[in-house]
């Protein structure tokens, strides 16, 4: 199959960006190259030259976008509308058309922009790391999530409040289902430009959702607004089910296909806690774990807000009527994925019920034993395995009392999956975690002493189990 290059980008116009420079660096020392993802985009025999000529100096692609673009967008961050927002460290970079859906390689640290305010427009290698480290863990776990592309350290020092400084540099390729996030529509709603509003939606649609194509503009935005809540439940629940805290849900940084992506501060649960908070600067809480649903279900009545520019009669709150159905729905079946299980009654609501009774006893197992949230799930995979339960690290916990209701209901359910059942991963103790006292041990050699070893043998533990979640 050959690569089909497609710079759709240039149907939205320059309303939607800014031609800019990528900066040049002193340095280039590849890090990280997700073969994978390469080979999705039919570039996996990229020499290691014509790979640092794209992906660190930045020169285009053939047939694809000509000059970086700087994306511009407003957003609400905790909250709080910003209009100064937009493109500050990074760029589109390049389109692809696989599989009738767009992909898109944006940058994160790629150089200063017009929307990079007082910022260098850089990301510490650390950022990198950790931005690498996210995708990997979570495209493991089965949540819909952008992947990490490549990484080069750009051999600059970098000052940051948050880092013991300087730091090192890195710069960070990104591929994603679209780089169209909340803010962009909220953009145009704010500078009222609804025309441009509906040029946007046309663009979703034709990209991404193409199953609306037949509607009539009105209906078209209802129904865009309802998918968009549709595919963004399930990218909440898959967050709760992998115990993870995204950590800054503004509004952009929420795409419109519902894919995760910019991790910054995130953090994954210890243990159960629904307070638990991954950013040190949210300070009230307010995308702690328990939050994130309520967290994004705000912010898809801001994009519903927005989209009411381009149709007045826009009835935001029938679109998202759904979102709590959706919600459940998804972290039911992805908690039964994650623990391997089949509901086996067919009539749906009582299905439904025993299924919620599951996770309810889970949850109050987890709240009262403080077990580890990744052990807990790897333990029980499958159901109880009491050989399992003995040589668990946290064998004693399976004794209180509140899991003996759990172990009752995980009775009544099924093995989904024998041939998962039976992978080598669960012959383990203990699963792959990543907490973030692993993520500060691994970083450590790397800041010391350049020493990658912890950090390959990390990638390669979390791919051993890819495909079972
Ligand atoms: P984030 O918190 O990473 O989602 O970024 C929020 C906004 O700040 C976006 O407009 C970013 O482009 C911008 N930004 C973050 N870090 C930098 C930086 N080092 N230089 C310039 N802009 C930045
Ligand atoms: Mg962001």
């Amino acid at each position: 199959m050959s690569t089909q290059a497609f710079p759709a980008i240039y149907e939205l116009g320059p309303d939607f960006y800014n031609e800019v420079e990528p900066a040049s660096f002193p340095k280039a020392i590849l890090r990280y190259r997700n073969q994978d993802a390469a080979t999705q985009l039919d570039l996996q025999d990229l020499s290691e030259e014509a790979w640092k000529k794209h992906f660190w100096g930045f020169e285009s692609l053939p047939q694809n976008i000509k000059k970086p673009l700087a994306l511009r967008y407003h957003g609400h961050q905790f909250q709080v509308y910003n209009p100064d927002l937009g493109d500050g460290r990074g760029f589109l970079f390049a389109q692809f058309l696989r599989d009738g859906k767009l992909l898109d390689l944006g940058t994160k640290g790629s150089g200063q922009t017009p929307y990079s305010r007082r910022g260098d427009g850089r990301l510490t290698l650390k950022g990198a790391f950790r931005e690498i480290l996210a995708t990997e863990m979570l495209e493991s776990l089965g949540v819909n999530t952008s992947k990490t592309f490549s990484v080069f350290e750009t051999g600059e020092s970098l000052v940051r409040h948050d880092e013991p400084s300087p730091t090192r540099a890195g710069v960070l390729v990104r591929l994603s289902h679209s780089h169209i996030r909340f803010g962009t529509f909220q953009r145009f709603a704010f500078l009222g430009e609804a025309e441009n509003v509906k040029k946007l939606v046309q663009y979703c649609i034709r990209h991404f959702y193409p199953e609306l194509a037949s509607y009539s503009e009105d209906e078209q935005i209802f129904l865009f607004l309802q998918k968009v809540s549709e595919r963004t439940a399930d990218t909440a629940a898959g967050w709760m089910t992998a115990g993870f805290v995204h950590g800054v849900l503004n509004t952009d940084n929420m795409n419109i296909t519902g894919e995760s992506f910019d991790y910054g501060p995130y953090r994954f649960l210890p243990h159960y806690d629904p307070h638990f908070t991954a950013a040190y600067f949210d300070q009230t809480g307010l995308y702690a774990y328990g939050r994130q649903p309520s967290s994004v279900l705000w912010n898809l009545f801001q994009l519903g807000t927005a989209l009411k520019l381009a149709s007045p009669q826009l009835d935001v709150e029938a679109a998202l009527a759904d979102f709590g159905d959706a919600f459940n729905f998804a972290t039911q079946t992805r908690f039964l994925k994650r623990l391997n299980l089949r509901n086996p009654l067919l009539d749906e609501a009582g299905s439904q019920q025993l299924t919620h009774q599951l996770i309810m006893h889970l949850f109050q197992f987890l709240d009262k034993s403080k077990a580890l949230f990744e052990q807990t799930l790897f333990d029980l995979h499958s159901g109880v395995a009491p050989d399992r339960l003995t040589r668990s690290p946290q064998a004693d916990l399976y004794k209180i009392p509140e899991f003996k209701a759990l172990e009752n209901t995980l009775d009544s359910f099924e093995v989904l999956d024998e041939h998962v059942m039976r992978h080598p991963y669960f012959t383990n103790t203990r699963p792959c975690a990543l907490l973030i006292d692993e993520l500060e041990s691994i970083w450590a050699p790397i800041a010391e002493k350049d020493d990658w070893t912890m950090f390959e043998q990390k990638l390669a533990h979390i791919r051993s189990f890819r495909g079972v979640y």
